[in-house]
């Protein structure tokens, strides 16, 4: 067979995978130059050319969180692609070339997988990819000299973008496709954080915040306005972006309105709401992570009931519904405290009479590599089990209209154990995994188990972050 072009495969559903802007990114950078196409979990052709993954000669693959890989391993097994590279002779299957945040964090479980996996944004990377699309029979050369291809044993090296020189928006190609925000244009606007949070790799990986282009992407919100077209706007720290207000201007003098990913607490004063307001914000997402004062000093999110309930006051003033966002199992928290606190601040929103329409999510902790807390464990499932029946007994009878969502402790458990697999744990796992897209099975099957990985490692994660 004769393998031509190159495509980009995010392995989620294609409402799911276009609600995340690398697909976009890729189009817009490598559709005209060399003819990129996209490929989907649960559908065998391309969305443009409706080709087969294995007529590709290069096949980019975005991972953004580290359950995908389960995803990822199923789809080359499904298209009859073998999972380990050593498996592929040269030219008899597509050159498989990985990135994403996750891959970023550890790229180690997917060396014996891919071809290369490639740390950090693809902005810095266009030139590199460039020059292996015109010629990808020289690319196993060229990839191993990338000074953000991952290496074996050795921590990553990640490739940033700097400030202004990078501006992600919505393909208009593809936003009849439909996403996860109502189908509106989608702006990044920064990466990194202002923030200094120990958990969050956003702050972490990638470094101090730096602000996209503040040209190109008010260009394309306009675009987006003629267009009949609604904007979300994603970021760290939208509210510290310099052209924040100005855009939510723009999107009001237009009669659009916006959506946003989340917005600091510090940064959610009355003035910037009722901009919000005026902008059609309807919901508000304030993560504290804890209702517990000095568990937010400790992991570096140093915000006091003062300032959180005033955020409150705020959303009340200008009726916009909440979604408050915490954390379970914070390193050196006592979980059994935290739960109850989260109960008393309920109480104490009632007795100040600040209950407006509010969401609850609750995550447990992730231990990410490269942060300060990549040597922490995950709580145990039995733990979190506890924290959920204590937060549901307080919140039920005080709230009991309040929609809580529990993520579940089973991703983080994958997450955290792909966050300190090794290259031959993550090949065994998920070529077994690939075969019958059990996991129960893939455990036993190649002998490793997810908890040992995700703990046993612990020490190893602090070291390789070093
Ligand atoms: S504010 Fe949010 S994105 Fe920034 S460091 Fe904290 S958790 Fe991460």
């Amino acid at each position: 067979m004769r393998r031509a072009g190159v495509a980009y495969l995010f392995p989620a559903p294609r409402r799911v995978a276009l609600s995340n802007l690398a697909p976009h990114y890729f189009v817009n950078a490598f559709r005209d130059s060399h003819g990129l196409d996209l490929l989907f979990e649960g559908e065998d052709r391309s969305l443009i050319d409706r080709k087969r993954p294995n007529e590709f000669a290069v096949i980019f693959v975005g991972l953004s969180y580290e359950p995908s890989y389960l995803n990822f391993a199923r789809y080359l097994h499904l298209h009859g692609i073998p999972i380990l590279r050593s498996d592929r002779p040269d030219g008899k299957f597509p050159l498989i070339i990985a990135g994403g945040v996750a891959p970023s964090l550890n790229p180690q479980p997917l060396l014996d997988i891919c071809d290369a996996v490639l740390c950090g944004e693809a902005e810095p990377m266009h030139g590199d990819l460039t020059a292996i699309l015109n010629d990808p029979a020289a690319a196993r050369e060229v990839l191993p000299r990338l000074y953000y291809a991952a290496k074996p044993g050795k921590k990553p090296r990640i490739a940033q973008a700097a400030a202004g020189s990078f501006a992600v928006s919505s393909h208009p190609a593809l936003t009849g496709e439909g996403n996860e925000f109502g189908g509106r244009t989608v702006l990044e606007l920064d990466r990194g954080c202002v923030g200094t949070c120990h958990f969050c790799a956003a702050r972490h990986l990638y470094g101090a915040s730096r602000e996209a282009d503040r040209h190109r992407i008010t260009h394309a919100a306009e675009e987006a306005f003629k267009r009949g077209k609604d904007i979300a706007l994603l970021g760290t720290g939208l509210e510290s972006v310099s052209y924040f207000d100005d855009l939510l201007d723009r999107a009001i003098a237009a009669g659009r309105t916006v959506s946003l990913s989340s917005v600091r607490i510090a940064g959610f004063t009355p003035q910037r709401a009722s901009r919000l307001a005026a902008a059609g914000v309807k919901t508000v997402t304030l993560a504290p992570e804890s209702m517990v004062v000095a568990t937010r000093k400790r992991i570096g999110k140093p915000l006091t009931d003062d300032e959180l309930f005033a955020a409150f006051e705020t959303a009340k003033a200008h009726h916009f519904k909440v979604k408050l966002y915490l954390m379970a199992g914070l390193p050196d928290s006592d979980s059994a405290a935290e739960a109850q606190a989260i109960g008393a601040f309920f109480a104490e929103l009632k007795d100040r009479r600040l209950t407006v329409p509010l969401s609850l999510s609750v995550t447990p902790f992730c231990p990410k590599p490269g942060t300060p807390f990549r040597g922490k464990a995950l709580m145990p499932k039995k733990e979190y089990e506890r924290f959920r029946d204590t937060v549901q007994r307080g919140a039920g009878k005080l709230m009991p209209q309040m929609p809580v969502e529990w993520f579940s402790w089973r991703e983080s458990l994958l997450q955290t154990a792909f966050d300190r697999m090794s290259a031959a744990q993550g090949a065994a796992f998920l070529a077994v995994y690939a075969d019958g897209g059990e996991l129960r099975a893939a455990e036993k099957r190649s002998g490793i188990r997810l908890e040992d990985a995700a703990n046993e490692t612990q020490k190893k994660g602090t070291a390789q972050s070093k």
